[in-house]
């Protein structure tokens, strides 16, 4: 039997867990302690979380709560947002992949050997078990391409009263404050790069610039430990293998700054378990590892550039900002000419990867193959061949409604590929 080994127990481990095993594979989740901090969760995390199927998350989420501060441009920092606190969200995560029946295993991982479908992976207390995959989610670890160094650390407090929930980011010399209050509790998160000086001094030298962090700060007392973490975005660069699917930060870690680092991570796991189905069906391996590579390219291409914009939205405020913004720029790569044209290639089909024609744009240069559940390079085919297409025949060609047909040929017509025919289609659908 097809056995499984997910490696983290964070929201990308337990995600590809859960939805392999609910799948009826057989996977043993290898899981290690989490390190303590808030996470704030947009409405979309939200979602995926719901759809995801994990258990009770009112228990460990709450919100939706404010968000405020300002950026260094004065633009104010608005919407809502949910909070999580990092053990909780895992504890709760873990439940849900080990009722969908993966077996949990405290133990680390130290080693993978073998090759598809024959790994063998090597704990900590000694064990050895083959898998014939292995999702390796054990988020920033191993060999990598990385944005600026950044550092981030969190410490909890309790205040004298309760106070009204709700996050505030405050924009500073050398960094930025992320002001967490949730009730009594109270959680303040600094990352940047903070200098000389070891992590205890952060807060004094943030309170100096930040009076909302020393009105936040008045008469509470610190819990527990200082966390530090590190933050800069990261692009894993170890080899791409068949059937060793990186996934969340183990693949492609965002700057904290973006906030959807879990969204991500809730994305990802979706793609590892459809990779990990496919190679199950059959698929050719070397199909599913380009997915997956040319996936985690342009994630990171993405990370990259929204990083380089948030960071020089901040650049009046001092050079840390035009530092960093510049270090991420510098990171981009440059466009390269591409061609409009038909490629096959793999694409994530609902939750298997398989090879198709995909029409490659510049805008969209993994190639898109779908819109509205029409293929495009169908309807491209289609309309050359037919000339004066109609939507209603086109429709009744492809087998899909008339409404997804002209939908489809005007994104063809906004993409540039075969304006004029396309137009036609669209025009005789009034
Ligand atoms: C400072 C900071 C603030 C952030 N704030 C936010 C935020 O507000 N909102 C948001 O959406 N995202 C935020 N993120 C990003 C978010 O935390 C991550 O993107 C998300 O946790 C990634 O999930 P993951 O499962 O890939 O990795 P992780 O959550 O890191 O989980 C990996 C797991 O693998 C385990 N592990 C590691 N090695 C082994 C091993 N050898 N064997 C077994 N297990 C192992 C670890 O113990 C851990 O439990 C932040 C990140 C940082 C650094």
């Amino acid at each position: 039997m097809t056995h499984v080994a997910v490696i983290g127990g964070g929201p990308a481990g337990c995600a590809v867990a859960r939805r392999l095993a609910l799948g009826g594979i057989r996977v043993t989740q290898f899981v290690s302690g989490t390190v303590a901090g808030r996470e704030g969760l947009s409405r979309r995390t939200c979602e995926l979380l719901r759809e995801d199927g994990f258990g009770d998350l009112a228990a460990v989420l709450t919100g939706p709560v404010p968000r405020g501060g300002h950026w260094g441009s004065g633009r104010s920092v608005a919407g809502e947002e949910w909070l999580a606190d990092r053990e909780q969200l895992a504890a709760e995560m873990r439940a849900g992949a080990a009722a969908a029946g993966a077996v949990m295993r405290d133990d680390l991982i130290e080693g993978i050997a073998g090759d598809y479908p024959e790994f063998r992976v090597r704990t900590r207390s000694g064990a050895e078990v083959t898998a014939t995959a292995v999702v390796d989610a054990r988020g920033r670890r191993g060999a990598e391409l990385h944005g600026p160094t950044l550092l981030a650390l969190g410490q909890g407090f309790r205040t004298a009263a309760p106070l009204p929930s709700g996050t505030a980011i405050h924009p500073m010399s050398w960094g930025w404050c992320w002001i967490v209050r949730n009730g009594p509790q109270l959680w303040i998160q600094l990352a940047g790069q903070p200098g000389d000086g070891r992590p205890e001094g952060w807060l004094a030298r943030a309170a100096r610039e930040l009076p909302e962090l020393v009105s936040a700060l008045k008469g509470a007392v610190s819990i527990g430990e200082p966390v530090a973490r590190p933050s800069h975005a990261r692009r894993s660069i170890a080899p791409a293998q068949p059937g060793l699917i990186r996934t969340g930060d183990a693949a492609v870690g965002l700057d904290p700054l973006s906030g959807q680092g879990v969204y991500e991570a809730l994305r990802g796991a979706r793609v590892a378990a459809a990779a990990v189905r496919s190679l199950i069906d059959g698929v050719d391996p070397a199909v599913v590892t380009r997915f997956l590579t040319e996936r985690d390219d342009a994630l990171w291409e993405r990370v990259v550039s929204t990083a380089a914009a948030f960071y020089a939205e901040n650049t009046g405020i001092g050079a840390f900002w035009s530092n960093t913004a510049a270090a991420y720029r510098a990171l981009e790569r440059s466009p390269v000419p591409i061609a409009t044209a038909i490629e096959r290639r793999p694409v994530l089909d609902g939750d298997r990867i398989r090879e198709r024609d995909v029409l490659v744009t510049a805008a969209q240069p993994r190639g898109v193959w779908q819109v509205d559940g029409v293929s495009v390079v169908a309807l491209i085919h289609y309309i050359q061949r037919v000339g004066n297409a109609t939507p209603s025949a086109a429709a009744a060609e492809l087998a899909r409604p008339q409404a997804a047909v002209l939908a489809a040929a005007r994104w063809l017509r906004e993409s540039g590929a075969w304006p004029d025919r396309v137009s036609q289609v669209i025009s005789a659908g009034g």
